[in-house]
């Protein structure tokens, strides 16, 4: 099954992000979001992103403009009639996603293939949602999505092998490099990464050592291309801490507790570069 005409929910950071990288493959896009003003805002970041690549040099003009041309914004979900792939890439809200995941499954085709972006959501509890859960998939594209090479691809528990092949497909088709997971909190990246941070916190709350040295250790000592707090601020604390949350309630194991400097830190709105501060200063 070849994945041509792609439909892409939500025109937001990685909705966006995601719709640039397809376009640029030159698959036919629609974007929905459910204003005019948040499709205009995701239309104008691919624009940008096109532009940041003319730039550099890696696309010309002409190239730019084709392709712009192979996007179409749209509030309607009824334009996702042809769609061979809808990939979910609204707001990280459960209920939301159930309707969003409902509403696709009410226009699309029967054979078309139905994907989620979600960082934290349970595939298999999305899938259950719909008639036909076997064409239901994790995509967990990275930030920002036309820099990052990997695509994580989640297995739901009911999720065809048919399926997965199509997305494994189109992951390359896209110039991503897919690795294929089962459903678990986390998935793998954030089940690694995102415990690797909150223990940075714990030394940082410890007095072990200062914000910077953590990072210069962790750079210099393991070739990280940044510490794990100028991770954390870049990230957002508040997303960091949901992702513990997550991590700590889905495996009940005390190993995953958030650590109490993180939850201070949110608590008072420090909350990395968006606010200004988190561990260090903007
Ligand atoms: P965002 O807030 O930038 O964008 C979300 C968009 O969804 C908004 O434009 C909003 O208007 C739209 N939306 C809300 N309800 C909708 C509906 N009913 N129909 C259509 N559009 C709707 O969020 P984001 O950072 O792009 O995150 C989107 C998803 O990607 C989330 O599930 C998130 O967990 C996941 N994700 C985010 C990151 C990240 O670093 N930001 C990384 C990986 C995965």
């Amino acid at each position: 099954m070849t994945l041509n005409k792609i439909g892409v929910i939500g025109a937001g950071t990685m909705g966006s992000g995601i719709a640039q990288v397809c376009a640029s493959a030159g698959l036919h896009v629609t974007l929905i979001d459910v204003t005019e003003s948040a499709l205009t805002r995701g239309v104008a970041a691919v624009d940008e992103g096109l532009q940041r690549q003319v730039r550099k040099a890696r696309i010309c003009e002409g190239e730019h403009k084709t392709i712009l041309a192979q996007l179409h914004a749209s509030t309607d979900y009824s334009s996702l009639g042809d769609a061979d792939l809808v990939i979910e890439a609204a707001t990280e809200n459960l209920e939301l996603k159930l309707r969003i995941l409902r509403q696709i499954e009410a226009v699309v085709s029967a054979d078309a293939v139905i994907a989620t972006n979600t960082s934290s959501i349970s595939i298999t509890q999305l899938a259950a949602v719909l008639e036909s859960p076997e064409r239901f998939i994790g995509v967990h594209f990275f930030n920002p999505v036309p820099a990052m090479q990997l695509l994580e691809l989640i297995r739901g528990l009911q999720t065809s092998s048919q399926t997965h092949a199509a997305v494994e497909s189109f992951a390359k088709a896209v110039g991503k490099t897919p690795i294929t997971v089962d459903n678990a909190p986390g998935f793998v990246v954030n089940r690694i990464l995102i415990p690797m941070i909150n223990e940075a916190v714990f030394v940082l709350q410890e007095g072990l050592a200062s914000a910077r040295d953590i990072d210069t250790g962790m750079q210099l000592g393991c070739n990280h291309p940044i510490g794990p707090l100028a991770l954390a601020d870049l990230i957002g604390l508040d997303t960091l801490l949901a992702i513990m949350q997550v991590l700590h309630e889905g495996f009940g194991d005390p190993k995953y507790r958030p650590a109490r400097l993180l939850k201070d830190l949110v608590a008072a709105g420090h909350l990395g570069r968006k606010s200004g501060r988190g561990f260090h200063s903007y």
